[in-house]
């Protein structure tokens, strides 16, 4: 499958990250629990170096649970990282990673000083919901940072830590080619990099083999084992009624249906890759 997707301006975002990063304590760096691996931009691991990182693997309340486990397990493993499961929709759990911060930042010690925590994320990643959950509580004020790009937004806790979104935009980077469908199928990917149908069949056959239960009680399909993906993709655009003329199915309509119903979680709680299958991919991608 191709996905056509060639990142703008990424120079002028590594730039004002850098930039940022100067006056940055903490960085939480959000990723899609759901695709953990796919959904981390490369450039901004080697942009952080050393600073004190917390992976926020968020959206968790639609990831498997069980592989939420298992990726939180692979980070915390790594060194001077640490990892937590997050759905920036609830205030309580967001406002503990200011806590998990603090921690983070010992050195501060009895300093007056506020932290400057960067919320760093590709679009769609959940960045502006984590923002307003932290805000609800105790927000002071908000405002734009003169002289850096529009999208910045610095907000002031009452407790004395600045926020930071990402300045600019932190386009996914597609390192490994099994990245490609599921970002797309995450919503990371502007539409217009992908075909849907593509997409949806390429996802189609990833939940067959391994989230049949799901798949089957959405659908109420009698059986998965109705030919390739793209026949599977017909029979749930036959059984979703998305027809066109002479009772041929409309795949496009029914691979619409499969990427919204995907993305709002109503397949079940999916995972589409496990640490295991991200390193192998990876491995092989580097090796190429
Ligand atoms: P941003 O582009 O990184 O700022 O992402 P947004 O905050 O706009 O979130 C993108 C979409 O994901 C929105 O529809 C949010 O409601 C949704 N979203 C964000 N965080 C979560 C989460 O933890 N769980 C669920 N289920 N949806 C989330």
């Amino acid at each position: 499958m191709t996905i056509q997707w060639f990142p703008g301006h990424m120079h002028l975002t590594r730039k004002a990250i850098t930039e940022r990063l100067d006056d940055t304590d903490v960085v939480i760096e959000l990723l899609d629990a759901r695709l953990p691996g796919s959904s981390a931009n490369p450039l901004l691991a080697s942009l952080i170096g050393t600073k004190p990182t917390l992976k926020v693997l968020n959206k968790q309340d639609l990831a498997d649970p069980d592989r939420n486990t298992l990726w939180l397990a692979h980070y915390n493993a790594q060194p001077q990282t640490r990892a937590v499961l997050l759905d920036a929709s609830e205030i309580a759990p967001a406002q503990k990673l200011i806590k998990a911060c603090f921690e983070l930042d010992p050195a501060r010690g009895g300093m007056v000083k506020p932290m400057r925590v960067l919320i760093c994320g590709i679009p769609n990643v959940g960045k502006s919901t984590l923002i307003n959950s932290l805000v609800k509580k105790r927000a002071a004020h908000t405002g734009d940072e003169a002289g850096i790009t529009r999208r910045e937004q610095r907000v002031v806790l009452a407790d004395d830590v600045y926020l930071y979104d990402t300045p600019g935009m932190l386009w996914p980077k597609i390192t490994v080619p099994e990245s490609g469908y599921r970002l797309a199928a995450s919503g990371a990917v502007g539409r217009n990099a992908y075909d849907e149908r593509d997409v949806a069949m390429a996802l189609l056959g990833y939940l067959r083999e391994h989230y049949a239960a799901g798949l089957t009680a959405r659908y109420k399909l009698p059986s998965l084992d109705v030919g390739n993906d793209e026949a599977l993709l017909s029979a749930i655009g036959a059984r979703r009624g998305c027809l066109q003329g002479k009772g041929r199915v409309d795949l496009q309509k029914a691979a619409e249906i499969v990427l919204t119903e995907f993305r709002g979680g109503q397949l079940g709680r999916v995972t589409l890759e496990t640490p295991e299958a991200f390193v192998t991919w990876k491995t092989a991608a580097d090796a190429a």
